[in-house]
């Protein structure tokens, strides 16, 4: 028998251990790391006969991607019309930006460190890539117009998320304002919207439990494609990125956590570990974001508005791995390549281009080149040296998808608890047991 219909026998099987795991009750956390070990076991010895399981990936990151523009409108319009406070609303927008750009900044610092220590680049040879062409960097002022609204319709069709949000705040802001004069009049409007939120988070739900066979579609063609032997010359910086985003995301982000939301981290993580999960395999904090919403509303208990507006804001805006280890780490690593001595002003101008380049960066796999490409280019470094990394660049994805995912999160909490959105009693109340099944 041809070998990929016995690839596809053993994943139908592996499928049908999943399901089985579901009905004797399994644990979700357990039965999503089943399919991940499952799948890599399975793309590691079938190789590209394996691929024959990579729609089933696909579909679940489709049907996520599906809810996002109709979820993040939805419960944003219908969070904010909850709220007659605008001085509040201009509160919420500045703090979220605040957290998610000052995270980044960290990142920054922590990426300068681990580089440093691991000493990014050295004893390795430049080897030109003849057909690298580097990303086209927008304008500044052209990534500044675009994130305003031009045609809601296209903006949702092409998942322009900040123009998506600035329209869903505009429409929430009319409707209070009209409200005020005429309640009746509006009514049917917030109604609907309301409903049809809650209708998208069941849903949302739904399309979670899917999550152990996604994860096991996303997982094989990963590991099929990238065997150990192809990721070993470019295992420093794979490991000086692992490294980094979780220094990142046990230090800064649980210390933010503890200190300023006065909850346990663990338990935090623990909570938005789903979140993680799909981040990690999906590479997308866009096609994440459904389920970002979701954990924090539901087991973090931040209020929808704020889960809405600053999670939805972290997918574009901020991305602590992307926006700010992933540049730095390749800042270091081609600047060793080429032997090019970095001095303070470079370290000063790597922090700022860190933190513009990660405003308006798509939450979308690979994204992150174009960051790394802005924080190259400002510092005078040879664009080209990407092209070396950008072989390894889905593994790098995923752990710095992951780290966005979690900045989104934790920018979430800190601003709730600053405003009083989230409730700590709730919060500690769950147990971590239930936390890492299906609400
Ligand atoms: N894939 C990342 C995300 O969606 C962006 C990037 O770091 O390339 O958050």
């Amino acid at each position: 028998m041809n070998l990929q219909y016995i690839s596809l026998l053993i994943s139908a099987s592996i499928l049908g251990i999943l399901f089985f795991m579901k009905t004797k009750k399994n644990n979700f956390g357990i039965r999503v790391l089943t399919a991940m070990i499952f799948g890599v076991a399975v793309g590691i010895i079938l190789k590209n006969n394996a691929l024959i399981i990579e729609p089933l990936g696909t579909i679940y990151v489709n049907l996520i991607k599906m809810l996002v523009i109709p979820l993040v409108m939805a419960s944003l319009i219908s969070s904010i019309t909850t709220l007659d406070n605008t001085e509040k609303l201009k509160r919420i927008s500045f703090k979220s930006l605040g957290f998610l750009i000052a995270t980044t900044v960290l990142a920054t610092g922590i990426g300068l460190i681990v580089g440093k220590v691991m000493n990014l680049g050295s004893g390795m040879q430049f080897v030109k890539d003849a057909a690298f062409k580097a990303k086209e960097v927008p304008k500044f002022s052209s990534v500044i117009v675009d994130m305003f609204p031009i045609n809601p319709i296209s903006d949702m069709a092409n998942a322009k998320m900040i123009p998506v949000i600035i329209f869903s705040i505009l429409v929430a802001v009319a409707i209070n304002v009209e409200g005020t004069k005429q309640p009746e009049a509006v009514k049917p409007v917030k109604d609907f919207i309301s409903s049809f939120s809650k209708i998208m988070f069941s849903l949302t739900r739904m399309i979670i439990e899917l999550t152990p066979y996604g994860v096991y579609g996303l997982m094989v063609p990963v590991a099929a494609k990238y065997g150990v032997a192809s990721l070993l010359p470019l295992g420093k910086f794979i490991l000086a990125m692992y490294i980094g985003c979780l220094i990142h995301i046990a230090l800064v982000h649980g210390s933010l956590i503890a200190l300023i939301a006065k909850v346990n981290p663990i338990k935090f993580f623990t909570k938005i570990s789903e979140a993680l999960v799909v981040a990690f395999t999906t590479r997308s904090s866009y096609g994440t974001l459904p389920i970002t919403i979701r954990v924090l509303t539901e087991k973090v208990k931040v209020s929808d508005r704020i889960a809405s507006f600053t999670a939805s804001l972290g997918a574009s805006i901020g991305m602590n791995g992307g926006g700010g280890v992933y540049p730095t780490l390749v800042a270091i690593f081609v600047a060793r390549l080429f032997n090019i001595e970095l001095t303070f002003a470079h370290y000063i101008l790597l922090f700022v281009t860190a933190a513009i380049s990660s405003i308006g960066i798509a939450g979308v796999p690979g994204a992150a080149t174009i960051s790394a490409t802005v924080v190259l280019s400002s510092l005078g470094l040879p664009v080209e040296g990407l092209a070396m990394i950008l072989g390894i660049d889905v593994v790098v994805d995923m752990i710095r998808t992951m780290t966005n995912v979690t900045g989104a999160a934790v920018a979430s909490i800190l601003v709730a608890s600053t405003e009083n959105e989230l409730d700590v009693d709730a919060f500690n109340k769950s147990d971590v047991k239930n936390e890492l099944t299906v609400a």
